[in-house]
């Protein structure tokens, strides 16, 4: 095998999902105290990169109150180079979010065991299931009082509609939790919370036959793990690694990021499950990421870091071949040979050049304002375009008013410029110019970053009026569909995005489904191929 091929295979590269507070922050963590090395996105093998540039980099955000960062982690594991993907969630929850998933090639859900599926994970999940990318479940905080362990099977089951295979099975929880079965070794691996936040500590596990069971289950639990594990050999569906790889079984397991307890387990089990980068869709067919020429796609834009220079970051998901840093590529939609590193690209001391990386790695690049989201970046010698990324649907809408009506131009080009990046999206009414502008952003934080560039970055003030509508839908066959015949509710309206492409605008969902009934064969979308 060849080393680029050996390097290729050793990587996994993942993203974790979850409803804020469940424990993303904290399983992340946890998992870095079994590799160790911290790097962040764009310095994929930075020679110094501590905790401290990871900050750094946030500080800078910070201060001007926009706060996009999805980092990367890279660090090395059991044999494995692991990317964990980390997708911005609480406040900064925005378009940023779902395009990460785009990026990874497995994902983890985190769920807290006393709340089950929540409202994030389950606007994430949609994304997850739209790929087919393999979706392990955590099942966390069993430390904490949890819901009985069929009912949050259950609900995953029907809430995410994918079926479920525990791998593991907690003894209790809360100040009953005694530790997990592990049901291919037949043994109980004992809670233990003496392990906070330290890799140090023993893990005991006793077979389930052997008598000192007893010593740390009651006799009670005991036998209820006995009753709930026949059952469950009896009713679960078994494990099925295609099922598994194609996204259609979660495994699932159970612990306590927080104690450090069931992580190590999941962690060397999720490694083995999952796969190394995956093939990806191009126009000219199905890419093999062991192929040796380079290949990437860009899925994050990173807004200007710096004012007085219109700078940005690209990120990039390496899809096939090896990347090194003096290596000529080419721009496909720019239709541009390049060099994608450039001195500029060291922004601060403390960010690294990255002399190589593989497929399944992200890259940042300096972008001088050439790159959009979804572009493809590859090999001269082979010239190839992947699949678009789609566009997500937004929920919080915002009509457009500008207050110095003097400054049209800069207002048009700051509005769009941003949208480019990807952080908001624009729509004009069906009917009208660009008078009346319609912004639509995935979290709201995305209005104050909104407003806050366009008066900074371009010298023009607005007002944000806020609108009802909470659903988009594209029409998803309007070579078939008469956009102004469609029969809506009365609180219904039609807007255009930048591609001319029509769309509806709804304020709760009955409204989406009253229009569907009212329009037979009418195919409405939440997401948007390009
Ligand atoms: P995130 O928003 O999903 O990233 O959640 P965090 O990792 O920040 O965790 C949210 C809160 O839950 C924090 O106060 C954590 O200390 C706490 N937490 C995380 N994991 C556990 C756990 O396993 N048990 C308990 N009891 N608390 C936890």
């Amino acid at each position: 095998m060849a080393d680029y091929t050996r390097e290729i295979e050793k990587r996994r590269t993942f993203a974790i999902i979850s409803h804020p507070d469940a424990g993303k922050t904290t399983l992340t963590e946890k998992f870095l105290l079994y590799g160790g090395a911290i790097n962040l996105a764009g310095s994929v093998k930075g020679k110094a990169t501590s905790r401290h540039a990871v900050s750094d980099w946030m500080e800078i955000e910070k201060e001007r109150g926009i706060s996009v960062t999805s980092s990367v982690l890279q660090f090395n594991y059991g044999g494995y180079c692991i990317n964990i993907l980390d997708t911005p969630g609480h406040q900064d929850f925005s378009e940023d979010t779902y395009r990460t998933l785009m990026a990874a090639d497995s994902a983890v859900m985190v769920i807290d065991g006393s709340k089950g599926v929540e409202a994030q994970t389950r606007k994430l999940f949609k994304v997850c299931v739209m790929r087919h990318i393999p979706i392990f479940t955590f099942i966390n905080k069993m430390d904490r009082d949890a819901n009985d362990t069929f009912d949050l099977l259950d609900e995953i089951e029907k809430e995410l509609g994918i079926a479920t295979c525990p791998i593991n099975w907690p003894i209790g929880s809360g100040k009953n939790f005694r530790g997990v079965y592990d049901r291919d070794t037949r043994k109980v691996l004992v809670f233990s919370d003496t392990q906070k936040g330290t890799k140090e500590g023993i893990e005991e596990e006793i077979p389930v036959d052997d008598p000192h069971l007893l010593d740390v289950v009651s006799l009670e639990q005991k036998e209820t793990l006995e009753e709930e594990i026949e059952l469950l050999d009896g009713a679960a569906a078994e494990f099925d690694q295609e099922k598994v790889s194609k996204g259609e079984l979660s495994p699932v397991f159970f612990g306590s990021a927080l104690t450090n307890f069931g992580v190590e387990t999941f962690l060397k089990h999720f490694l083995a499950m999952t796969s190394s980068p995956l093939p990806r869709t191009a126009d000219c067919g199905v890419v093999d990421p062991m192929t040796e020429e380079f290949s990437a796609f860009v899925f994050k834009i990173q807004a200007n870091m710096n004012k007085n220079h219109r700078d940005r970051i690209a990120f990039m998901r390496i899809c096939s071949g090896r990347f090194d840093a003096g290596m000529e590529v080419y721009h496909v939609q720019g239709d541009k040979k390049m060099r994608l590193l450039q001195p500029q690209q060291m922004m601060a001391d403390d960010r690294h050049v990255v002399d190589e990386a593989y497929a399944g790695d992200i890259i940042g690049v300096f972008d001088p304002g050439i790159f959009s989201i979804g572009d493809t970046i590859c090999m001269p010698s082979r010239k190839f375009a992947y699949e678009g990324i789609p566009t997500f649907a937004p929920e919080h809408f915002a009509r457009v008013a500008q207050l110095d009506t003097m400054k049209r131009k800069q207002f048009v080009k700051g509005i769009n410029q941003i949208a480019q990046e990807g952080a908001i999206q624009i729509f004009q009414e069906a009917k009208g110019g660009m008078e009346e502008i319609i912004v639509g952003v995935v979290g709201v934080l995305q209005f104050d970053v909104l407003k806050y560039r366009l008066e900074n970055e371009y010298n023009v003030e607005i007002r944000l009026d806020m609108l009802p509508y909470e659903y988009i839908r594209w029409i998803g066959n309007r070579d078939q569909v008469d956009v102004d015949k469609i029969i809506g509710t009365s609180d219904m309206k039609k807007v255009m995005d930048l591609k001319g492409r029509p769309l509806l605008l709804f304020v709760n969902s009955w409204s989406v489904g009253m229009t569907l009934d009212r329009n037979e064969g009418l195919v409405l979308e939440e997401f948007s191929k390009n």
